[in-house]
């Protein structure tokens, strides 16, 4: 018995199929879902890296086993569930241009624009549209990037007949000649020539302009850093290519008053001993631009460092919109200063507390009393120079012993001889 069929089912395989019939069942399967046989469906290349991945699992020995054996989860703890490279499985069953690709992996596409959005947790709170004003690369319109003014113009450049690379000779010496191959001078690579005259205004031959575009982002509420939007398409465009594709990436702006873990909105706030003990009230204002009194429990006694929520006070959940996370808020307890008890509060303080702990002397007293002095500076150095002279002290008798061990050279010489 196998512990799950997911693997066979994409396949369409029955969990003691041979490997033969595994490999039909793929080369059915991957005919089905190839993204050149179906342009229109978004979900087909999805469908065509789990076929592929399906196949590579269930196609080796080992990994059968320990999928049939623990299912998919046993694969992750191993790594075997990664998969990336379906077109080259492909490629490798059906060999290249298959489906007349000429085994390429698709044509070239341009540069990518990525644009960092700088956004507040306010934003990120309720959601966003923002207007970006981007730069990017455009086929030049009035040429459509040919680089020239009139079609006829354009003319293959002879010196490398349109390869735009040349083999170049280099004499080092009599009779002695190296070549190598490199970009084409004549045409900058182009493979193409233009007259200077019959040069593209608006692009002076570059084929390609700069252009400003204005994309409106939509940022969901509870979006969070390091998200992407991807425009496709909306990337630098040059002749010839696809273009690329605009991926706008969130970025948290710090905020003044929060800090934000995930759905939760953390919080410092430091109160007095006697707020701690007595309870308190503060104000604060949410990200959501409410503003919130928030009150301690009657009951309440907070230590420093200690933790306290407002549930559904958080950030937004992303996708959740009516779901928040909370508000966590860590106290800090700000004790009075020394000296700034005196005698006659601590008598109130001592009808209020608990009295210390009574101390039980020996018979005949102690032997000496101190009293705590605070930490200095200047102590802590002087205590730091006696651990090392102790070091030094102890390095030094280690030294002695092993100098004064009766016999040691001896022995040395007597194994030299
Ligand atoms: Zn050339
Ligand atoms: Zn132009």
């Amino acid at each position: 018995m196998v512990k799950e069929t997911k693997l066979y089912d994409i396949l369409n395989v029955s969990p003691n199929a041979t490997p033969e019939e595994i490999k039909r069942g793929y080369k059915k399967a991957a005919l089905k879902w190839h993204p050149d046989k179906n342009p229109d469906n978004p979900d087909a290349s999805e469908k065509f890296k789990e076929v592929g991945m399906a196949y590579e699992i269930l196609n080796d020995e080992k990994k059968r086993s320990i999928y049939d054996k623990h299912g998919e989860d046993g694969l992750k703890e191993g790594g075997g569930m990664e998969f990336h490279d379906a077109g080259g499985l492909f490629e490798e069953l059906f060999g290249g241009g298959f489906f007349g690709g000429g085994g390429r992996r698709g044509p070239r596409k341009a540069d990518d624009v990525v644009h960092h959005l700088q956004m507040s947790l306010e934003d990120l709170y309720t959601g966003k549209t923002k207007k970006l004003a981007l730069s990017r690369q455009i086929v030049c319109p009035d040429c459509s990037g040919k680089g020239a003014s009139k079609p006829s113009a354009v003319k293959t450049c002879p010196a490398c007949n349109g390869a735009g690379v040349r083999v170049y000779l280099q004499q080092l010496g009599p009779g002695f000649v190296t070549q190598s191959r490199a970009p084409c001078r004549d045409c900058k690579q182009k493979g193409v020539i233009i007259d200077s005259k019959d040069l593209c205004k608006r692009c002076n031959g570059d084929c390609v302009v700069q252009d400003r575009k204005i994309v409106e982002v939509h940022i969901e509420a509870g979006s969070s850093a390091g998200q992407r939007y991807k425009f496709d398409g909306d990337g630098d465009q040059e002749p010839d290519t696809i273009p690329g594709d605009l991926i706008v990436v969130l970025e948290e702006k710090q905020h003044q008053t929060f800090q934000r873990k995930g759905a939760d909105l953390l919080l410092k706030k430091t109160i007095t001993l006697a707020e701690a003990l007595c309870g308190f009230q503060m104000e604060i204002t949410h990200v959501s631009g409410k503003r919130l009194l928030i009150k301690s429990d009657e009951t309440e006694v907070i230590k420093p460092g200690q933790e306290r929520m407002v549930e559904g006070e958080g950030m937004t959940v992303y996708r959740r919109p009516l779901d928040k996370g909370n508000l966590i808020i860590t106290f800090d307890v700000l004790f009075p200063e020394k000296g700034s008890i005196n005698q006659t509060m601590k008598k109130h303080l001592l009808v209020i507390f608990p009295k210390p702990a009574p101390v039980h002397p020996p018979e005949g007293g102690y032997d000496e009393e101190f009293e705590l002095t605070e930490i200095t500076q200047d102590s802590q150095s002087r205590s730091r120079a006696r651990a090392q002279q102790q070091r030094a002290r102890q390095q030094e008798d280690d030294d002695d012993e092993r100098g004064g061990f009766p016999g040691g050279a001896q022995t040395v010489q007597c194994g030299a001889q």
